[in-house]
């Protein structure tokens, strides 16, 4: 990749917008992982260095527009002011927050900033245009500053008013854009992903999200060895082969695809051979290993069985490249945790294996079984290492950017 990075550009003095992704999990209005915000400190701390007057920009949840009858509770739900003490406590004094997306308040906040200063503002999904790419929001947040730096991984495969519209009219202004510290990172990590280069390469996939994910596979047959298949998304896959999923979840409307995919991948695909199945997911009282790949009806596949996870394991045996998104069943329940545990283990001890971990519940999950420090690359990408590899290495936020000279 050839970007211009930050270090590529002289921010002395300048005002610069940084697309963070301060995009993390809250409970009981207080940041329940700060992941995320660490991410960002590198290059903040850069720009600091450099002298820049600094303004982070980042959404946080979801704002549905669309139902003015849930737009004010999802505001007050995802409202940046939760984020900015978190924020604060690793800025110090140098950090302001502003309330507002644009208007006077913005206005002032900005010129009053001095160099080493970091200015964060409210939720850019606040505005109604951010999510369209309003070109209007991205020409008047743009003619904020003197330049443009992206750091925000998880969001760059949107080519939203914060991610692609700013840069955007940057480049025609010919203000500098570069990517921060994590996106560097990030891309150097999943490159190797990408090119698919070394071999064999294993790719586990799971969790709940199946019609976003399912995609990929496309992509991955080309260019891995394996797909070992998990999670609830394994269920769809069964179903296609016919296999009985009792009460399992199955996307009715992805089972052709599900077909065409163990037709092309019929080499490639593994799929569990056994499950632990219950008939609710809480508080359950008849939670059981199945003996073979069927469910019985008015039960529900919760997680991977003990033989899957020999047999995943055995997959993984020798492998150079393994990456992984998401958890192998409901982790989150002591009942249902065996599978990702079982996997994150596995995974962390193939010898010589660059191992590559994306998706927001997946890296939880290796965190709260603490493989951590044992994963090559934990990404703060779900959706944006998933798109990075279904387009070859492409992502909008990420394009959008400058060339180095
Ligand atoms: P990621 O955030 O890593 O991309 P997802 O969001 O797609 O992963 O999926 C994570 C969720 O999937 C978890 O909350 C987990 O409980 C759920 N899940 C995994 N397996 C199953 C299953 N068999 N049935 C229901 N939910 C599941
Ligand atoms: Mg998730």
């Amino acid at each position: 990749m050839n970007k211009q990075t930050i270090k590529d550009v002289n921010f002395s003095g300048k005002t610069v917008i940084v697309r963070v992704d301060f995009n993390v999990p809250l409970s009981g209005g207080q940041v329940s992982d700060d992941n995320r915000i660490v991410a960002a400190l590198p290059t903040i701390k850069e720009l600091q260095t450099q002298g820049a007057k600094i303004v982070l920009l980042s959404h946080l949840g979801k704002v549905n527009h669309k139902d003015p009858a849930k737009t004010p509770s999802d505001m007050k739900k995802n409202d940046m002011a939760f984020v900015a003490p978190t924020v604060k406590k690793y800025l110090k004094g140098d950090f302001v927050y502003c309330p507002f997306t644009q208007g006077a308040e913005v206005e002032k906040a900005i010129k009053g900033l001095k160099p080493q200063q970091v200015l964060l503002l409210q939720n850019t999904r606040y505005e109604v245009g951010e999510e369209k790419n309003d070109p209007k929001l991205a020409a008047y947040w743009a003619n904020l500053a003197d330049g443009f730096v992206m750091d925000a991984f998880g969001s760059a495969h949107r080519a939203h008013a914060s991610t692609y519209g700013i840069p955007e009219v940057m480049n025609k202004a010919k203000k500098p854009t570069a990517i921060g510290f994590l996106v560097e990172k990030e891309v150097a990590a999943l490159s190797r992903c990408v090119e698919a280069k070394e071999h064999p390469y294993v790719a586990i996939l799971g969790g709940v999200k199946v019609s976003d994910k399912i995609k990929v596979i496309d992509s991955l047959l080309k260019k891995v060895d394996k797909i070992l298949i998990g999670g609830a998304m394994a269920y769809t896959f069964l179903a296609a082969k016919g296999i009985n999923v009792g009460n399992s979840l199955v996307e009715k409307d992805q089972l052709d695809y599900a077909k065409k995919c163990l037709k092309d991948g019929v080499d490639k695909i593994v799929l569990p051979i056994d499950h632990v199945i219950a008939a609710t997911m809480d508080n359950p009282t008849d939670v059981r290993n199945t003996l073979s790949v069927n469910i019985t009806d008015g039960f529900i596949g919760f997680d991977i069985g003990a033989r899957t996870i020999e047999l995943f394991k055995n997959a993984m045996k020798g492998a150079k490249i393994i990456f992984w998104n998401g958890p192998m069943g409901v982790f989150e329940n002591e009942w249902f945790n065996k599978g990702t545990k079982g996997v994150c283990e596995a995974m962390a001890n193939v010898k010589g294996a660059f191992t590559v971990v994306g998706g927001g519940d997946s890296a939880s999950a290796v965190a709260m079984f603490g493989f951590k420090d044992k994963i090559s690359h934990v990404s703060t990408g779900g959706g944006a290492s998933l798109e990075m590899i279904e387009n070859d290495g492409h992502l909008p936020g990420i394009d959008i950017v400058a060339d180095k000279k």
